[in-house]
């Protein structure tokens, strides 16, 4: 993939001569709605993704074992005999394929994240195919960090993160977080481009079940602000919440 006029940035994205970013691997699309399969297709060739659809879950079984993809996008709802549910069942068992879940329905995903089935991601429709690119590449950004067996810094804007050292740098500085603090740049910098809410950030950082006020988050996002300046790119999204670009 790493075709000559190009310049890495870093180990899951490619920037070519005209500044766009380029994703890559190989996405398995499992969805039996041509239109939305089709869309879903368009947006992630766009991102430099090369796409594979499979209209039923057998077919998608196939192509995984066949293509070993970077990652699946499964819907839940399809025809045939094995429904996403079993789809993405039988993935787990055959492998370690990173998976993002497209469900139909809020009840719909509320009945499936009780099921635990190891999904990575978990969209609803109508979903707009940037957030499902955004999510794809947080996906696979998050794989590339974890498999990765020396502890290589993530860099975001100006700012550098070691996850494993619990250090940060902005503009080649050290700088000094609290363990909250570092959590909550941590979840930024692993998932640039998805807008999250407060109540997502307290979940995620804080922990499930956390019982405070959503203003806990503005004030140590303001913290990071403080100490980090315009080296981090930090979007306040009004009426939302927060993403790092
Ligand atoms: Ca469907």
């Amino acid at each position: 993939m790493r075709a000559s006029g190009r310049v890495a940035c870093d180990a899951s994205e490619m920037v070519d001569e005209h500044g766009k970013v380029a994703g890559h691997g190989t996405v398995v699309v499992v969805e039996d709605d041509h239109h939305i399969a089709d869309l879903i297709d368009l947006y992630l060739r766009n991102a430099g993704f090369r796409v594979l659809q499979a209209e039923t879950g057998e077919r998608g079984l196939e192509l995984v074992a066949a293509e070993h993809p970077s990652l699946v996008v499964l819907d839940l709802g399809l025809p045939g005999n094995l429904d996403g549910i079993e789809v993405c069942r039988e993935m787990r068992r055959a492998g370690d394929v990173p998976i993002i879940i497209v469900t139909a329905r809020d009840d719909e995903l509320d009945r499936v994240l009780g099921l635990e089935l190891g999904a990575d991601d978990y969209l609803t429709k109508p979903f707009s195919p940037r957030e499902l690119v955004a999510r794809v590449r947080a996906v696979l950004r998050r794989y590339e960090q974890g498999a990765k067996s020396s502890d290589q810094p993530i860099e975001v804007g100006q700012v550098v993160v070691d996850t494993q050292r619990r250090e940060v740098r902005a503009n080649g500085v050290e700088v000094a977080l609290t363990a909250r603090e570092f959590d909550l740049l941590a979840h930024f910098v692993l998932n640039t481009g998805i807008v999250y809410s407060r109540r997502q950030l307290l979940d995620s950082v804080w922990g499930d079940g956390w019982i405070g006020d959503e203003r806990t988050v503005d004030v140590h996002v303001r913290q990071l602000r403080r100490k980090l300046g315009d080296a981090l790119p930090l979007a306040t999204v009004w009426g939302v919440g927060y993403r790092c670009d």
